[in-house]
């Protein structure tokens, strides 16, 4: 056998698996034999014995056998088969929409019929529409199966029979030895973690005895031992990631202090003391001849931007550029704006990038940045389009990485690249992620926290209220606004169309407007052209307006200090991490702030309590925990941040207390490269693509 385990053997090698079923395989990513051994139940039949037909409730599932008493076609809604089956016990009935001559012959009268089905309430007492059945012979007895029956997950096409005995078939290769136990035996054992092939065996045919729950909830030891083998599959390949690019040259930047001294002189404040200490770390960091990669995490409104502006200055410091990328054209602007008025006093030349730059002006700003003149280029991901060449890029920082995907995170880190030479990169959060989801999704990156906020802010209040009492909030947004306040509207939708949130929040903005009509009102929302979306933010952020309506386009990097009020219509459709984000709008300046959470009754349990923590926390890495244990690491991470988070068996949130172990094993197992590899191919397969940075 090959070091690391067998090499993969396709599915096709499987008696009678031609192309078209190895292509209907691929849909529910199996390719290889392996991959098809990893391919496991969702849930389980109990085949296993044969139910009496007296004892049966509605929901229930399993075998019963009988005689027909009676078979007739009746006309009721749907015309149907309808044959009526006892076993002494009691009487049920079995339906079929659809049946042929054939299998009305079968089934008459004075047959003994073996079926298996759901059991649901018809019209005339219990029924089975559609069951599995076998026509029995007179004499001689029939086995039950003598272990559960798995359900698999299916594709178009491919039935659950047919993929059981595929299943069947490559637990018979599995006895050959096609899966090597690629976990270190001194591991296994100090872990008592179960063997890798009687795992696997037992979780396609459990014997009768087998825990249900525990499988159907995926702790059953044999599960765990798969999920513990793929988290660790997936760390090392982030690891492997981090190592690669570690491996990679970048220019060492000397903090010389001639732009950041003058920078931070002209600030209007001191620099807290996580912010001083983070833009040490970073500092260090560019210091280095292999490009750094840094995640800043710090709640919203702790001072991310400065932290960023410095990380530029020190390439700008050697004679270097540096980039800023943003996720929406609002936030890029705002960035574009407050480094322009930063750092034009400096000399400092700040070029704009973003989808709406067209035409002369775009040419004309590609043209700096290729040349040189353009220092620092703030913009959207429009910066890393092919036609985009920078002179000499040295750092890159991305804000609100939340937005991006892994996948991109990786692709971008690739298109800076600048011949031998990566630029290093940071990047920024404002959405704080559990430690069990930096520890996982986020392996490849070192980690920096500003955990303090910039003194002399008053922390929001929030309010839970029905929409029940909607005029009692307007009364709010009056009176806050007269005495020169300025409030957000949120309006949030469930439709996932972007239309009809728009068309929502316009309707929402008419009623403000009859309802307040001594205010200026505003309206923002993603159906807008940039231009006009920009402009109606300045004249916010400029106080022409007093009440800005919006869709949750607003949710990162408004900065409006005067803001004191912010309505949340439904919350309870948000994540709290978007809640957080949206809250963090207001309580930028030094008048008290309220956000009113205005919920439409009834709310679930789950409802009430998500809202509560928000009234209760106004720390976003309380918020986020919450979240993640409210609502799983999918939701969390986004779902545009899911590329990584596809685990076929482990669970984040489930099967968190493993991943200190991952970690330790990790560590150990890293040093053998053809096991990583072994490792990394089995669980990630193709799709470690990502990996070849
Ligand atoms: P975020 O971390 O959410 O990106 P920003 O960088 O936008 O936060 O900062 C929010 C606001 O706080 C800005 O108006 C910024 O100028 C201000 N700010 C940043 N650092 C400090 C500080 N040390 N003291 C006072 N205000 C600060
Ligand atoms: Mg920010």
């Amino acid at each position: 056998m090959l070091s690391g385990g067998c090499a993969p053997i396709p599915v096709t090698d499987i008696k009678g698996v031609g192309t078209a079923l190895a292509l209907k395989l691929q849909r529910l990513g199996i390719e290889s034999i392996q991959d098809l051994l990893l391919h496991l139940p969702l849930r389980y039949q109990d085949r296993t014995r044969i139910l009496p037909i007296g004892s049966l409730r509605p929901g229930d599932e399993g075998v019963i056998e009988g005689q027909i008493a009676a078979s007739d076609i009746v006309q009721g809604r749907r015309r149907a088969l309808l044959c009526r089956l006892q076993d002494g016990t009691g009487t049920l009935s079995l339906r079929f929409f659809h049946f042929s001559a054939a299998q009305k012959n079968n089934l008459a009268s004075g047959a003994r019929v073996r079926c298996f089905g759901e059991v649901r309430p018809g019209p005339s007492g219990l029924e089975i529409v559609h069951p599995e059945y076998k026509v029995l012979k007179a004499t001689g007895s029939v086995d039950v199966e003598e272990r559960l029956t798995p359900v698999y997950p299916l594709t178009e096409g491919l039935t659950q029979g047919r993929i059981r005995s595929l299943a069947a078939q490559a637990l018979e290769w599995l006895d050959r030895g096609i899966v090597e136990d690629l976990i270190p035996d001194t591991l296994r054992s100090q872990w008592k973690l179960p063997e890798l092939a009687r795992s696997i065996r037992y979780l396609h045919q459990p014997p009768v005895d087998a825990d249900l729950d525990g499988l159907l909830a995926g702790t059953h030891p044999a599960q765990r031992r798969l999920a513990f083998e793929e988290l660790l599959a997936h760390h090392l390949s982030l690891l492997q990631i981090r190592h690669s690019v570690r491996e990679q040259g970048a220019p060492a930047l000397k903090a010389t202090g001639s732009l950041s001294v003058p920078f931070i002189a002209q600030l209007p404040f001191e620099l807290t003391g996580a912010q001083l200490r983070v833009a040490r770390e970073v500092a260090r960091d560019l210091n280095m001849p292999h490009p750094m990669l840094r995640l800043v995490q710090g709640d919203v409104g702790s001072g991310k931007t400065v932290v960023a502006a410095l990380a530029a200055l020190q390439a700008l410091e050697n004679g270097a550029q540096a980039a800023v990328m943003a996720p929406t054209e609002i936030l890029a602007e705002q960035h574009f704006n407050n480094f322009s008025q930063w750092l034009e006093p400096l000399g400092i030349s700040v070029a704009w990038l973003a989808g709406k730059v067209k035409g002369k002006q775009r040419s004309r700003e590609l043209e700096r940045i290729a040349n040189g003149e353009a220092q620092l280029v703030v913009g959207t991901h429009a910066l890393f389009q092919d036609e985009v060449r920078f002179s000499n890029l040295a750092v890159v920082v991305i804000d609100e990485q939340h937005r991006f995907g892994v996948h991109q995170r990786l692709s971008l880190r690739e298109k800076g690249r600048n011949g031998e030479q990566t630029p290093h990169q940071l990047i920024m959060t404002a959405t704080p992620i559990p430690r069990t989801l930096t520890m996982s999704a986020y392996a490849d990156l070192d980690c920096s926290i500003i955990d303090e906020l910039p003194p002399g802010r008053t922390p929001v209040n929030t309010v839970v209220i029905a929409d029940s009492r909607r005029d009692q909030v307007v009364d709010r947004v009056r009176k806050a606004c007269g005495e020169g306040r300025q409030a957000y509207w949120v309006c949030t939708l469930i439709e996932e169309s972007e239309a009809l949130q728009c068309q929502a929040a316009e309707v929402t903005a008419e009623s403000l407007r009859e309802a307040l009509p001594e205010l200026r009102i505003g309206l923002v929302h993603g159906r807008l052209k940039a231009a006009e979306k920009a402009q109606i933010m300045a004249a916010f952020k400029s106080a022409e307006l007093d009440l800005l309506v919006a869709t949750t386009v607003i949710e990162v990097g408004v900065d409006v200090p005067n803001a004191s009020l912010m309505i949340i219509e439904n919350p309870e459709r948000l994540g709290l991490a978007q809640l957080h984000q949206l809250r963090g709008r207001v309580g930028r300046g030094s008048v008290e702030s309220f956000c009113v959470l205005m919920y439409h009754a009834p709310l679930s349990q789950q409802g009430r309590e998500r809202l509560a923590v928000m009234r209760e926390s106004t720390d976003g890495f309380r918020i986020a925990e919450k979240d993640l244990e409210l609502r799983g690491p999918g939701e969390v991470l986004g779902t545009r941040q899911t590329g990584m988070m596809q685990f076929r068996i482990a669970d984040l949130q489930r099967d968190a207390d493993l991943l200190p172990r991952v970690k330790r094993a990790a560590a150990d197992i890293e040093h053998s490269p053809s096991l990583t590899q072994a490792l990394i191919s089995r669980w990630l397969g193709q799709g470690a693509d990502y990996a070849h940075v």
